[in-house]
């Protein structure tokens, strides 16, 4: 493969066109493997930034992917329709809570920027166009695009540099009392103080549910949850939950808001939605969301994107979701108890490394385990010694994490758990 070439010419996530981080070339990838050119066959801990659920090269999805593709890979949906997108809309309105209207778009950034559309479409029509701006909690992450942008974390999301263009939203702290902590109030007094102070500007609080994924790792309380429902509910402003990282039960729970009995007015789903296999999303809707925008002023909603509603995506995703909910999945346990499977191991295995004297803290949740170390990683030098030990895991600041397929073994579970310990005895020999 032309690395240099690469190396010269193509940017990847977050990277440098003049300094720029390895990249291992990959020629295959089999179940929970990831086949390098060079001969490495690694355990994939990412599930490809967690969409991979159901492992590469998966036969029945494959085979929902061919048998879709020769009856038709894409019509427009403005206008026409077709069985893939009713049969997956059916599936989302019958798993998720409370949902009842489903926009298909093309990726989870896209998913959250009509997610934000709708909430200030649906204040203007119920006649507060005054009610535009959206709250959020720091640590958060919501895509790359720019109204998505607008509510990431403000440091990582390198606010400071795009200051002048971006939206002015609202910020509470980050929850501080962890899941399955003894509860504290005072944990959602700074959201209430917003609340107090721009309510009236307010459209919407966005969130990601319980899980704050690429903004930070951390799993918070199921009452703050509850708590800024309530809050919505008393004040006039919809609760965004972002389940793009969360969503098919990665926490768990099929959805993260499970965990709190939590009905979001606007949903988000992207990632697991497709297991990997292309980019899709949707944003799913409560029926008074859709019946109070499309009673407004523009009377419709006001997007529709080239592939909405990609019959061989919804063909993908239809399969991925009936595979999910065999009752024979994740070997012959079921999807609920297959992620208490792979919570049990990594706790098991992970627990030693609190004890590392780089290590901050050690967090199992569902099918997410995290090791938080006290100094951020130098990415290009841990990766290489996790290849070395025959696993692919990518950090990102002080988090080295792992976000197994669930089809993967208990042994291929514990070696990945080897080699992410492999990676942390470097550090601590530094
Ligand atoms: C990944 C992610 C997004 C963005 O999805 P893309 O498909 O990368 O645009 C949004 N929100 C959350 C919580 C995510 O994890």
């Amino acid at each position: 493969m032309d690395i240099q070439f690469d190396r010269d010419h193509i940017w990847h996530p977050y990277t440098s066109a003049v300094d720029p981080l390895p990249c291992y070339p990959v020629v295959s990838a089999e179940g929970v493997h990831i086949n390098l050119e060079t001969g490495e066959s690694l355990i994939d801990g990412m599930s490809s930034w967690w969409c991979a659920v159901h492992g590469y090269n998966n036969p029945r999805i494959n085979e929902a992917m061919a048998s879709q593709m020769k009856k038709m890979s894409h019509v427009m949906f403005g206008g026409l329709t077709h069985e893939p997108a009713i049969e997956l809309a059916r599936k989302l309105v019958g798993l998720t809570p409370g949902q009842q209207w489903v926009f298909f778009s093309d990726s989870g950034s896209v998913s959250v920027e009509v997610a934000l559309k709708m909430a200030i479409q649906y204040q203007h029509s119920a006649g507060h166009p005054e009610r535009c701006q959206i709250a959020t909690i720091r640590s958060g992450y919501h895509g790359d695009t720019w109204h998505a942008m607008s509510v990431c974390d403000p440091v990582t999301g390198m606010h400071s540099l795009f200051r002048q263009q971006l939206p002015i939203q609202h910020f509470a702290p980050a929850p501080q009392v962890v899941f399955g902590a003894e509860w504290d109030d005072a944990d959602l007094e700074p959201m209430r103080q917003i609340v107090r102070e721009h309510g009236r500007s307010l459209a919407a609080i966005i969130l990601e549910p319980i899980v704050q994924g690429a903004g930070g790792m951390r799993f918070y309380h199921t009452e703050y949850l509850k708590g800024v429902a309530r809050l919505c509910k008393e004040n006039g402003l919809l609760l965004i939950a972002d389940e793009i990282a969360t969503g098919f039960g990665r926490t768990g729970e099929l959805f993260a808001c499970n965990h709190a009995g939590v009905v979001p007015d606007i949903m988000c789903v992207g990632k697991a939605l497709t297991a990997g296999y292309m980019s899709f999303a949707a944003t799913l809707c409560t029926q008074e969301v859709a019946d109070v925008i499309s009673r407004g002023e523009a009377k419709c909603f006001m997007h529709g994107p080239t592939f909405m509603g990609n019959p061989m995506a919804c063909a993908i995703a239809n399969a991925s979701i009936d595979l999910l909910l065999d009752p024979s999945y994740g070997n012959g346990l079921g999807w609920q108890r297959n992620i208490f499977r792979i919570e049990r191991i990594m706790a098991r295995e992970l627990a030693p490394l609190r004890e590392s004297p780089v290590v901050a803290d050690v967090r199992v949740l569902g099918a997410i385990g995290v090791v938080e170390t006290k100094e951020p990683v130098n990415v290009g030098e841990i990766q290489r010694v996790f290849v070395e030990n025959g696993v692919w895991i990518r950090p990102f600041g002080r988090n080295v994490y792992i976000m197994p397929q669930y089809v993967i073994s208990d042994e291929e579970l514990v070696a990945l758990c080897d080699g992410l310990k492999a990676g942390i005895r470097f550090l601590e020999q530094k």
